[in-house]
């Protein structure tokens, strides 16, 4: 009689929690579909703005052009050259959005072949060689011998890339930049890069991957930034199995922790 009661009492329960398991996934998948259909919305909005901002600008100018064709040459000059400087802007977010959705769509569209990372860190701090100097900016680059792992080149090329571009862009003047391989096993990798700039409001540090979140709205548009490009930086690391963290640093500037896969 006992087992009886026994088996009742365990088929009620069971009955019981997948019903209730039934309507947590329910309640889940709805909370998730809501979510997702937002960030979609703000996704398009943000889009929407950041193309309609530059296209704006640029009508603007040459409708002046075209409806004063008696202004000032100096005055056209400057006009064009700041059109022109809105169509850079244009086609870099252009190739940025092309970059995020080319990695969300298929991760086999990039290819993974043998990289050797201290080639791409020496041609990251060739590109920005001229700028670096004229900053006044120290480089340390700390990976010296191969640190070989099968990967994307275009893609750990960006993530450095945008790393150096941001220092440079953000971080001020007679900063150090620093890379340097913390350590290495036959499955991980696990790199620092920092600056010892300005850093990030603790405020925001928390959402600069976001995409086409800046922390400074004015400065950066001057600058030309999309706000995609830690967000590319996120999405690479990931491709390549790895997380990434940013923090402050105790004497200033911004760190990047960030591991990739072997
Ligand atoms: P953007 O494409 O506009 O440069 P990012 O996604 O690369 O945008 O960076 C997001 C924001 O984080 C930037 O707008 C900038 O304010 C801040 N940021 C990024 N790197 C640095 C840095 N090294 N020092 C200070 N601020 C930084």
């Amino acid at each position: 009689m006992i087992f009886l009661w026994l088996f009742i009492v365990s088929v009620v329960t069971i009955v019981i929690v997948v019903i209730l398991l039934g309507r947590y996934l329910k309640e889940e998948g709805k909370h998730y579909e809501e979510k997702n259909t937002l960030l979609k919305k703000q996704m398009t909005s943000n889009i929407d703005h950041e193309l309609r901002t530059p296209v704006t600008s640029i009508r603007g100018y040459l409708e002046t052009l075209l409806a004063c064709p008696d202004l000032p040459r100096e005055k056209q000059h400057a006009f064009l050259e700041r059109a022109y400087t809105q169509t850079l802007r244009l086609s870099e977010l252009i190739s940025d959005m092309a970059l995020i959705s080319k990695m969300e769509e298929k991760s086999s569209n990039f290819a993974k072949a043998e990289v050797d990372l201290c080639e791409v860190a020496n041609e990251v701090f060739f590109e920005f060689d001229e700028k670096i100097s004229a900053k006044g900016v120290v480089v340390e680059n700390m990976i010296t011998a191969p640190v070989v792992l099968p990967g994307n080149r275009t893609l750990l090329y960006t993530i450095l890339r945008n790393m150096v571009e941001n220092s440079l862009k953000y971080a001020g003047e007679g900063i150090t930049l620093h890379l340097e391989c913390c350590s290495k096993s036959d499955k991980r990798i696990s790199l620092t890069y920092y600056d010892t700039g300005a850093g990030v409001p603790e405020e925001h540090i928390e959402r600069i991957f976001e995409r086409f979140y800046r922390v400074s709205e004015g400065r950066t548009r001057d600058d030309g930034g999309s706000g995609l490009g830690l967000s590319i930086v996120k999405n690479a690391v990931a491709f390549h199995g790895g997380s990434i963290k940013a923090t402050n640093r105790n004497g200033g500037g911004l760190q990047f922790t960030f591991t990739l896969c072997r």
